[in-house]
């Protein structure tokens, strides 16, 4: 697929509405031109301002604040432009509608007290069934689409729930009851790239390769403690992130752990980042809190188990992320550009301290806070079978 780019200093009808959808949004306000519309879009520039408004809203929504339009915050774009009640929400299996009318809708369900697992703006069939309960409930057909008359109904209600975060206690409520022990535990672990996308390369290391033998490594250790462990690609195959996504859902897993390494033109660039599902920012921000505290139990096993530098954790909307229904965690574990880094990865002995790091907060994700360890410390010997 070829992809079209727009950044600084680019023309064209395309940017013209680009400028449009971001005026919408209110991140850029209105040029003197465009409100008294004698500029044509063939002359419509990407200038400094639509630069600035472009990164200011990447950075919102949870990508990369690059200041390009590339084909995924185009994406991001054109779903943000959704209104509750702009258009008919239905589920349609293989094509799902996705947008921030969606979100709102899922919010207001929640908040009047109907089952929706996260805010994540994507109607699945777990939206279409509350918004079925919604309208049994009002005495409404009850046929899984919000028209008119189920927006009506929602607008009506005043909200049993205020304030909260009802799918962040319900997300924990499934983890309290499902308890301590691993045996029965799915979790799916997603190394990056494969076949013949190879991901990062530099300091003879390959992204693919070191993925998947971690992977291997993870898979092992889990497997011992009980726990089910499914991979989302043999070693030579290489599906995209959607698919990736789909086979986690449908293996039912409780947890995802993706496996990446990075690369940067500057050598110095250095350390671990984990990222999870959300956007940054505002009250009414979507995120799997879960899945906060699982990359914050992942980036802190391998900080204290490992010199390499914190880099944190991070909100962010990628597609394996979004799309997965539990909580999805991805390791950047280190910059294959960096020779620190490099010489750190390409050691078996420091993969395997990484992949028992991750066992350990696979573990502490299901330890209530009286059983729960100082984060380090926790030996495989010691996980609940
Ligand atoms: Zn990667």
């Amino acid at each position: 697929m070829t992809e079209h780019r727009y950044g600084l200093g680019d023309r064209g009808p395309a940017v013209a509405e680009i400028r449009t959808k971001l005026v919408q949004l209110g991140i850029l306000p209105p040029t003197e031109e465009s409100t008294e519309s004698t500029e044509s879009a063939v002359d419509a520039v990407f200038d400094q301002r639509v630069d600035q408004a472009v990164r200011q809203f990447q950075q919102q929504r949870g990508l990369t604040a690059h200041g390009v339009v590339d084909s995924e915050t185009y994406r991001v774009l054109e779903e943000a432009r959704w209104r509750l009640g702009d258009r008919l929400l239905s589920y349609v299996a293989g094509h799902l509608l996705i947008g921030d009318d969606v979100g709102t809708l899922q919010r207001r369900l929640l908040e009047l007290g109907f089952e929706i697992d996260r805010v994540d703006g994507v109607y699945g069939p777990k939206t279409e069934h509350a918004v079925k309960e919604f309208q049994r409930s009002v005495g409404a057909p009850s046929d899984g689409t919000c028209g008119p008359a189920t927006f009506k109904a929602l607008a009506r209600l005043s909200p049993i729930v205020t304030g909260g975060r009802a799918d962040a206690l319900r997300e924990s409520e499934r983890v309290h009851r499902s308890g301590p022990r691993l045996p029965g535990k799915v979790v799916v672990i997603d190394p990056g790239h494969g076949g013949a996308d190879r991901g990062c390369s530099a300091n003879g290391l390959s992204e693919a390769e070191i993925a998947f033998d971690l992977a291997s490594r993870i898979e092992g250790r889990l497997a011992a403690t009980g726990v089910r462990v499914f991979l989302t690609r043999g070693r030579d195959a290489s599906p995209d992130e959607a698919t990736r996504a789909r086979f986690a859902n449908e293996t039912n897993a409780d947890l995802v752990v993706s496996l990446h390494v990075d690369e940067h033109p500057n050598p110095q660039a250095s350390g671990v980042a984990t990222y999870f599902y959300g956007t940054a920012g505002s009250d009414d921000d979507m995120r799997s809190t879960l899945g906060e505290r699982f990359a914050g139990l992942v980036q802190r096993e391998i900080v204290a188990r490992t010199d390499l530098r914190d880099c944190h954790t991070h909100a962010k909307t990628w597609d394996l992320l979004r799309h997965t229904q539990m909580p999805t965690v991805r390791v950047e574990l280190g910059y294959v550009s960096n020779p620190g880094d490099a010489s750190r990865i390409s050691d078996p002995g420091f993969r395997d301290v990484v992949a028992e790091a991750i066992v350990v907060a696979v573990q502490r994700v299901y330890l209530p806070p009286d059983m729960d360890t100082p984060t380090g410390v926790l030996q495989l010997g010691e996980l609940i079978r």
